[in-house]
């Protein structure tokens, strides 16, 4: 029988953070600047921050604004194009900037170059079809202020102009078109995560890297008891919270469903990994400048939709092609193979059956997508680039995304795209799950968090929400002024040229 080494020391504090990604990086910000006195504990179970899916090789950098992902901009059934998901994500993005634009001028972090670089973004389509759906989404979104400055090309010469390296020794006679926005931007999630943990650090926050959150319980007095195990020496620690944030990545789910909360039943997730292919050739890289989104392979989930991006990770541009989404039962890439059998639980397992019954073909999809051969993969590239080398360009492993899995009123065991913040009903503990859009939407999605377990707080702190976050309980789009506004401001802040040359 295995001893348990059992460490006398509990703590008791007042906000504890599992999971040093991304998402708790921005709600431990949100909150020192709100409640500066609070006490709050991190606990990582790897040895830095930023290692699963925020870590900038795990994935694409895309400050998802809408600006070029097609799946936010379907065509209705009338032939119009339906851009309210589009708006929904912009604006959440520009949460995001006004934030770290704070978090500069406060000085609370360095150099934004470090994280964040202006990089047009541009949606590329072939086929007479898809050519006239990308005319009709440009028109409908430059009637839009959100969307302003973006332009549309079916020439040749100016597509040559806007993407040299695609346009090499493109034979094929087929119609071709791009929308290109200069106002995009490539974010390593990474970066910016292990800025955040550096400067939590400098506000004692307590983070601890190595330990691993097994199990939670509800304590008497309403606060949450969580077993935390050193991973290096195994013994295990008890630590206290009143509030408990579930940012575990891949991880939340088991975690959620260990903290026994009725808001967590009847909820399933579906793991989708991802592979790049990544070309640091400095001649082929230098040819490139966008991050430039096609259309998903019919059949392929809205993540998977191809693109190819110029991307700056340690000062320092290479390009990355993908993703190619794949197969793994692994919740997190440092994950368990048992992940996924063990988070079926008596009270989803309807949920997750009838989702398995209706996903047939994706698991397909992805199980094919699995044993693609590198040559293969080179192909899907080469409609891209055509004179793409199988030399320049290596294969790397990214992150996993689990997709929610629900009930939903259109049907059982419904596969989410979203994320989504799950709450005990006295607001002591949330999760989030999900990844899309992800990592650029973090601000608004821990604001979300904020707004659902802290409501008797908001009154006495939305002056400094507003200060932060100058469009925080407005739409911008019904403000063209402050959209202006903040374009300038955080371009200016963030060193975005880009989009100072758009404002002028
Ligand atoms: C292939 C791919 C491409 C993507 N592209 C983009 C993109 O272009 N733009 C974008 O905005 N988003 C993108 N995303 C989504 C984005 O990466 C995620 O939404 C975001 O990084 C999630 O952050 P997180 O903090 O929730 O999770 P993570 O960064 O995964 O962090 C979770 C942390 O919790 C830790 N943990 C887990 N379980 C435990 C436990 N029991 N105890 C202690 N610690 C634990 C993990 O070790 C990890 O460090 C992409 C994701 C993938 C996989």
């Amino acid at each position: 029988m295995r001893t348990v080494n059992m460490s006398n020391e509990q703590t008791s504090t007042d906000v504890i953070l599992i999971g040093a990604g991304i998402m708790s990086a921005t709600l431990g910000a949100l909150l020192k600047e709100l409640a500066p006195d609070w006490k709050i504990r991190v606990f990582e179970k790897l040895s830095k921050a930023g290692e699963e899916s925020s870590n900038e090789w795990n994935n694409a950098g895309t400050g998802h604004a809408a600006l070029c992902e097609l799946n936010y901009t379907s065509e209705k059934p009338d032939g119009s194009i339906d851009i309210s998901k589009a708006i929904k994500v912009n604006e959440e993005y520009q949460v995001s900037k006004q934030f770290w634009s704070y978090l500069v001028e406060s000085k609370l972090i360095r150099n934004p170059q470090d994280f964040i670089m202006p990089l047009p973004h541009m949606s590329f389509v072939h086929g007479e079809k898809n050519v006239a759906y990308l005319k009709k989404r440009y028109e409908a979104m430059t009637a839009n202020p959100l969307f302003e400055g973006m332009e549309f090309s079916d020439d040749p010469a100016t597509l040559k102009k806007w993407i040299p390296l695609m346009m090499n020794e493109r034979a094929s006679k087929e119609p071709i078109a791009a929308t290109k926005i200069d106002t995009g931007t490539d974010v390593n999630f990474g970066a910016l995560t292990r800025m955040l943990f550096d400067h939590l650090k400098t506000k004692n926050v307590e983070i601890n890297y190595k330990h691993s959150v097994d199990n939670m319980r509800r304590a008497n007095d309403g606060s949450w008891e969580l077993k935390v195990r050193n991973v290096d020496s195994g013994v295990v620690e008890r630590h206290k919270a009143k509030f408990v944030f579930i940012g575990s990545g891949g991880g939340s789910l088991h975690l959620l469903q260990k903290s026994g909360i009725p808001e967590g039943r009847g909820i399933g997730g579906f793991p989708v990994s991802g592979l790049f292919m990544v070309c640091t050739n400095p001649e082929v890289a230098e040819q490139h400048h966008a991050k430039v989104y096609g259309k998903a392979p019919v059949g392929a989930p809205p993540m998977s939709v191809p693109h190819l991006d110029t991307r700056y990770i340690d000062n320092k541009k290479s390009l990355l092609f993908g993703p190619f989404a794949g197969f793994s039962p692994k919740f997190l890439k440092t994950g368990s193979m048992f992940d996924l059998i063990t988070s079926v639980k008596p009270y989803n397992v309807v949920t997750m059956l009838s989702a398995g019954v209706k996903e047939m073909g994706l698991t397909k999809y992805l199980i094919e997508q699995v044993m693609l051969s590198k040559e293969k993969r080179m192909e899907a590239l080469r409609e891209f680039i055509p004179n793409a080398k199988s030399e320049d360009w290596d294969l790397v492993v990214a992150g996993q995304r689990v997709q929610v899995i629900k009930d939903t009123p259109t049907g059982r065991g419904t596969l989410q795209f979203g994320t989504e913040v799950i709450s005990a009903a006295d607001g002591s503990i949330a999760a989030l799950l999900g990844a899309s859009p992800g990592a650029s939407t973090a601000v608004s999605v821990m604001l979300e968090v904020i707004n659902r377990c802290f409501p008797q707080h908001i009154k006495e702190w939305e002056p400094k929400l507003k200060k932060m976050i100058p469009s925080y309980g407005v739409k911008l789009l019904q403000n063209p002024e402050l959209i202006h506004e903040i374009h300038t401001s955080t371009a200016r802040t963030l060193g975005l040229a880009g989009e100072l040359q758009r404002a002028k």
